[in-house]
């Protein structure tokens, strides 16, 4: 049976770090997944990531029980299903990090940062936290859906990351130190360096990495990113997987078609998906999700502007136009067969199927498309049954084509 080895030492990471942040030795600063963390970390932070947990209560299919008490709270049901689960959690003083890591919940802050690079509703969601624990806040607000990003969008993020400097050296007690900050730049680079040539091994025949396993695997990208640990894992994680592209082993044996997943995971589904694409013969090889903690802009040379940059041109902040050519290169890349969007119900941000993208990338690429509606963590608006038709007729259709052709 097909398995990654170092899932294992993945899962020992995760628990250690979800445990130091309550090991009171390090102050704590709260981050969006893709915000300044390394900035953050220079100052000796250790940083969590509200939407980590909001993953891990999709994960753990827990969102659902939650949801409710942040709707009572005004918080409406359709927007972000990350902020209504994290939130109600919170009100419910409940959290799978009390049952699976032992924590009180979640830890409390010294400094909470967001990034509007992803979406606006970062904002109110961890407006929320500062003011219940009348905790300093600092928000980034840099540019959004630009086609290019220019040196003048660059300086002006870079200002707002400066900006921030007072504020963590209050929260901090630390003097901000450029070195510090050049070494912590330095080995987020080497970790997301590893973290892309990992997901490109899938770019072989023999696929070894799925989008489900992915998602998984990026968890030490996300929240220790800048750490020397999450660069020492994905060298571990790497060698694996070239070692299975070697030996020919894919975790789909015989593929029949290549597709690329497009948007949020349905995280309370990812084995269900994971099989009934395997079933099917269908190597989910790539995605716009697990590429999003890719940041090769990183340069510890030039860590201002490097970080600005790359926080700036992540896919998600970009216009539909540098979407379609990111998107185009992937489907080279990876020798794709067709693309799956997954429309969220809470996640406009996401979601790219919404305003005619697919068929006009069709249209350009020749890929076909299929949109699923589902949702990352409320389950209500994900059906299963209709899902599972519509993506095994896609399937069909493309191994049809492809006999055809
Ligand atoms: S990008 Fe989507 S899922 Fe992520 S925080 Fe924003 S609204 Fe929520």
């Amino acid at each position: 049976m097909f398995k990654i080895k170092a899932t294992e030492r993945m899962k020992e990471i995760m628990g250690n770090y979800f445990r130091s942040l309550e090991s009171g030795e390090k102050k704590i600063a709260w981050c969006t997944s893709v915000g300044p963390a390394e900035l953050l970390r220079s100052f000796g932070f250790e940083v969590y990531f509200p939407e980590n947990h909001g993953a891990l209560l999709g994960a753990t299919r827990t969102a659902m029980d939650y949801i409710p008490e942040a709707v009572k709270c005004g918080y409406s049901g359709h927007v972000c299903s990350y902020t209504t689960a994290d939130i109600g959690a919170f009100l419910k003083n409940s959290s799978p990090l009390q049952t699976h890591y032992g924590l009180k919940g979640a830890p409390r802050p010294d400094l909470i940062v967001y990034n509007t690079n992803q979406c606006r509703e970062v904002e109110d969601w961890f407006q929320f936290y500062a003011d219940h624990f009348q905790c300093p806040i600092a928000g980034i607000h840099p540019p959004r859906h630009l086609d290019e990003v220019s040196s003048d969008e660059v300086a002006l993020v870079i200002r707002q990351f400066q900006k921030m400097i007072p504020l963590c050296e209050r929260a901090s007690g630390q003097k901000f130190d450029p070195d510090r900050f050049r070494e912590t730049v330095r080995l987020s680079k080497e970790a997301t360096l590893l973290w892309q040539k990992a997901l490109k091994t899938s770019a072989a025949d023999t696929p070894p990495l799925s989008f489900f396993d992915g998602t998984i695997h990026m968890g030490p990208i996300v929240v220790l990113r800048g750490s020397q640990l999450a660069k020492d894992y994905y060298a571990l994680l790497l060698a694996e997987l070239e070692d299975k592209v070697c030996d020919g082993e894919g975790f789909v044996p015989k593929v029949r078609s290549r597709i690329f997943w497009d948007g949020m995971p349905v995280w309370g589904k990812l084995r269900m998906l994971s099989e009934l694409f395997a079933a099917n013969g269908a190597a989910v090889v790539a995605s716009t999700y697990c590429s999003s903690w890719v940041f090769d802009q990183f340069d510890e040379n030039d860590p201002w502007a490097s970080t600005a940059r790359a926080y700036t041109e992540i896919f998600i902040n970009r216009s539909e136009n540098a979407k379609m050519r990111m998107l185009n290169d992937w489907f080279r890349e990876y020798k794709i067969d067709g693309i799956i969007y997954h429309d969220s119900k809470t996640c406009f941000n996401n979601s790219n199927s919404r305003f005619g993208m697919p068929q006009r990338l069709r249209e350009r690429s020749g890929i076909p498309a299929l949109v699923v509606e589902g949702d990352l963590c409320d389950l209500r608006f994900f059906s299963e049954g209709q899902s599972i038709t519509k993506i095994e007729t896609f399937l069909e259709q493309l191994e049809t084509n492809k006999t055809y052709v």
